[in-house]
This record gives structure tokens, sequence and C-alpha cells, in this order.
């Protein structure tokens, strides 16, 4: 995307499966190698030990690069890892962000969360991974952009196959994620100005998702596309 990865300090986790952590250990290592020397990450219970099990998998990489005369700093020290306790919701004014940070647990198979990033003009909520919950709607309530998940998009891989295995898979979704008409309501109810629908299964039908969505959300609907940026400020 264009952004020096040892630009990013601050980083925020919703939660810890495979399909939005694996690629912490490259964030982690490379921006350090590339010059990061502080890191703050913020996420649920457990991100500690994610963290300090990467470091320690790849201890002997960091030595080296450490003897080579890297300074520690930015992976063994001054790293903070925040770990959201409270079982509800967090706000925090952290001194060095622009932006107020709310935090709430959604509905997932794992303790997960949603993110409300605000300034004094604009909202941008991120749903993480979870099913229909009010949490969301109350989180979201005004908000310029929410990013929410849709994973249930209608696609040709898991629905509508004869395979016994990935319609059991499909059927434990349903109470994990949200499908477009699903993530619709919640920005219809929140009263969201745009609506970014995201984190798809292979092969979704893009046009069927929209359609969905558009029969219940008044706002701007954007079927999210990998690496791609919006911006929300009108000027
Ligand atoms: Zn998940
Ligand atoms: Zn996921």
């Amino acid at each position: 995307m264009n952004i020096p990865p040892e630009s990013i300090t601050d980083l925020f986790i919703t939660h810890l499966h495979s399909d939005h952590i694996l690629g912490y250990g490259q964030f982690l290592l490379g921006g350090w190698a590339l010059g990061r020397r502080k890191l703050r990450v913020v996420g649920p219970k457990g991100i500690k030990h994610y963290h300090n099990t990467m470091v320690d998998l790849f201890k002997e990489d960091i030595n080296y690069r450490i003897s080579l005369g890297r300074s520690p700093r930015g992976i063994l020290e001054n790293v903070e890892l925040i770990e959201i306790e409270d079982e509800s919701e967090i706000m925090r004014r952290h001194k060095e962000w622009p932006v107020t940070v709310t935090a709430k647990k959604v509905v997932h198979n794992v303790p997960t969360y949603a993110f409300r990033f605000e300034d004094r003009q604009y909202t941008v909520v991120h749903s993480g991974d979870t099913a229909p919950t009010n949490g969301v709607v109350d989180l979201a309530q005004e908000a310029d952009l929410l990013i929410q998940d849709a994973c249930l998009a209608v696609n040709a891989v898991y629905k509508n196959t004869p395979n016994s295995e990935l319609q059991r898979i499909w059927e434990a979704l349903q109470k994990e994620h949200c499908s477009p008409a699903q993530a619709a309501d919640i920005a219809q109810r929140a009263n969201v100005k745009t609506l970014v629908l995201t984190h798809f299964l292979p092969k979704i039908d893009e046009e069927r998702a929209r359609q969905e969505a558009s029969a219940r959300f008044g706002g701007e609907i954007i079927i999210g596309q990998d690496l791609q940026t919006i911006s929300i400020n009108q000027d």
C-alpha cells in the first residue's frame, strides 16, 4: 500500500484468528529491521503470549541482527502490548494518538473486539469478525465509515455444494459472521454514511452482495477489495 512498515507504530488487532494475525511476524521483524524503534499493539487477551512466542521463535534471527548493530528497541524493548481486559468496552486516548479509540466486545468464537476511531471531524468503525450484534450498532452510531464483516456473502465454494464437510462449516459460520443483509441492517440502525462490506470467502457474487445490502441500507455501499484505500475526507 506504499506505507513503509517502519512508519506504523500503533497496531490494533481485533482477535487472534490466523487469518487476521499470521502476518504479524513479518510486520514485527521487518518493520524493526527497517528502523522502527517503538511499537504499541492493542488487542484481546493473548496478544502478549502471541508476541512473545513470535520473538522466541525468531530469537536467533533477532540476536544476529542485534549483533550487527541494530538497537533492540522496537522488538525486545520499547514495545507496549495492551491487552483489553474489560469484557465490554474500553475508551482511551493515548497521548500520542490523534484519535479517541473505543473497543467493544462482539460475537465470535474467541474474544473479539470492534474498534471505533474518532477525531473532531470523522469517525471510522471496524466491526471485527462478528455475528449480528447490537454492540456494533451502538459503537458505530453516526460513523462516517463502517468496515463490516460480511463473510456470509453467497459464494461458489461453501454454499450449495454437495460437500457435507463444507456445508457443516457453512452452518457453523452463521453463528460467527454476518451476511451482507445483516451487515446492512447494522449500518442502517447505526445511521452510518458509508458501509464497506469485507472479509469475504473466495469467489463471492459481488453484485448479489451489493443488492442484498442496498435493499436494507440507504447509504453508500462499497464492496471491499484487498489493499483498497478509502478516503473519508471529502475535501
Ligand atoms: Zn475470526
Ligand atoms: Zn476472520
